[in-house]
């Protein structure tokens, strides 16, 4: 979301007559846009600013995102050098705040939370020629107890389903082959427009925009996962083999403490209705140890929810308090040695698992979007629809930029992260 914005905001600047330049020091306007998801957040943007101060000479610096919205006013008092401080709900009335900087103004806030509006602009500058992110939904309407992200991104706001998918058409029009829709809960997403689509039905028709061979979605709330986005998946090649599900633990006791508002029976219903789809579905999800209150028994429980699901992925964290959340009030704290020895063992039993997953594709012939070539290897970078990373070699125009193409890899070796293949002549 977060990378997507700043796409937005560079395609905000370049309409009101700004250039691109390569570095900060070139600049005379910087924008730090920030996200406070990781631990620390506030201080690693505040010893920035300090070096950007370092690199000033009449600069005008503005804070943007996540810290911009938690730390608000403060981030003046603290680095009296920053002149513009926004966090993403304000981001439509983003232009309206440049024309108060190029008057002078040095203290231009846009703080408010209180909006229904979605930040949709033309104007989006893509970094990359041939994956586009949407935004379909900004905000977050749940509460979960470890989350900043109520209170830095504002409630939920769908934007409508005709223009997300005018933005699908245009983006396809383009050139762009691979769509990627975003929010912080896009299967919550409801179009505020008389046409009423659900998520599902947004997802199929912008998997039916001509010119789109693959779709991508993130991220999913398991409690709004129905089941109706499974069988438009089944519907649609061009929807990605992949689902990203975050479970965060695999107790219910631990799951009712976080307030995530599924239990462990419910989430494993969908993994079942994913496993029992008409395609192989590849799993990821998003773990947290160390939540206040888990017990050891609870950790086993998500070991345990591990080797049932069999992910082919996930990303883990250790929990760490976050301000405003409501489990910073919480007590029974794990000692962060505790943390970090459940947070080893997650992750060597799901390197386990990973190894021999990828082993079981070696043999197989995967389509691939070549995103990229190691010079160094000789090889190039492709993603499968599954979202495995496949580097191959290609022999034949191997001068030829390949970027960009969808071509069929034969997997020949394969490790705990990565596939490794040739390209192959389909018949
Ligand atoms: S669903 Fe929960 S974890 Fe996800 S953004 Fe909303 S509050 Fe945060």
């Amino acid at each position: 979301m977060n990378a997507h914005d700043s796409e937005k905001v560079s395609g905000t600047l370049l309409e009101h007559g700004y250039t691109q330049v390569a570095t900060p020091e070139d600049a005379g306007l910087v924008l730090y846009n920030t996200c406070s998801i990781r631990d620390k957040a506030e201080q690693k943007v505040f010893n920035r600013l300090q070096n950007f101060k370092r690199a000033g000479n009449g600069k005008i610096f503005g804070v943007l995102g996540c810290v911009a919205q938690q730390e608000g006013e403060k981030i003046f008092d603290r680095a009296p050098h920053v002149s513009l401080v926004c966090g993403s709900a304000s981001y439509p009335r983003f232009g309206e705040m440049l024309v108060q900087l190029e008057a002078g103004a040095r203290r231009v806030t846009g703080l408010s939370l209180d909006t229904e509006e979605t930040f949709d602009t033309p104007f989006t500058r893509r970094d990359n020629p041939h994956r586009a992110y949407i935004t379909i939904i900004e905000g977050c309407d749940k509460s979960c107890a470890y989350c900043v992200v109520p209170f830095t991104r504002g409630p939920e706001r769908s934007r409508t389903s005709e223009s997300v998918m005018a933005e699908a058409r245009r983006l396809a029009g383009a050139g762009y082959s691979e769509i990627q829709l975003l929010g912080q809960n896009v299967n919550s997403y409801r179009d505020p427009s008389p046409a009423g689509w659900n998520f599902a039905a947004l997802l199929e028709r912008v998997a039916a925009v001509t010119g789109i061979r693959r779709v991508r979605y993130t991220t999913s709330h398991p409690r709004d996962f129905g089941k109706d986005i499974v069988e438009a998946m089944d519907r649609h090649q061009a929807i990605c083999d992949h689902v990203h599900l975050p479970v965060q633990s695999g107790s219910t006791r631990v799951l009712r403490s976080m307030e995530r508002q599924y239990t462990r029976d419910e989430y494993m219903r969908r993994i079942e209705w994913l496993k029992s789809a008409g395609r192989r579905y590849s799993l990821t999800t998003d773990i947290i140890v160390g939540f206040p209150g888990e017990t050891e028994q609870d950790f086993e429980q998500t070991l345990d929810l591990l080797d049932q699901v069999q992910y082919d992925s996930l990303f883990s964290f250790k929990y760490s308090p976050r301000p405003n959340t409501a489990a910073l009030q919480m007590s029974d704290v794990v000692p962060d040695e505790e943390k970090q020895r459940r947070l080893v063992t997650l992750q060597e039993k799901q390197r386990a698992i990973q190894i021999r997953r990828n082993a079981e594709m070696i043999g197989d012939i995967r389509e691939v979007l070549v995103e990229g070539r190691h010079q160094s290897l000789g090889q190039w970078i492709g993603r499968t629809s599954d979202n495995r990373t496949l580097n191959f070699t290609h022999t034949a125009g191997d001068g030829d930029s390949l970027v960009g193409r969808y071509l069929p890899v034969r997997v020949t070796r394969s490790g705990p992260n990565s596939l490794v293949g040739e390209s192959v002549t389909v018949v």
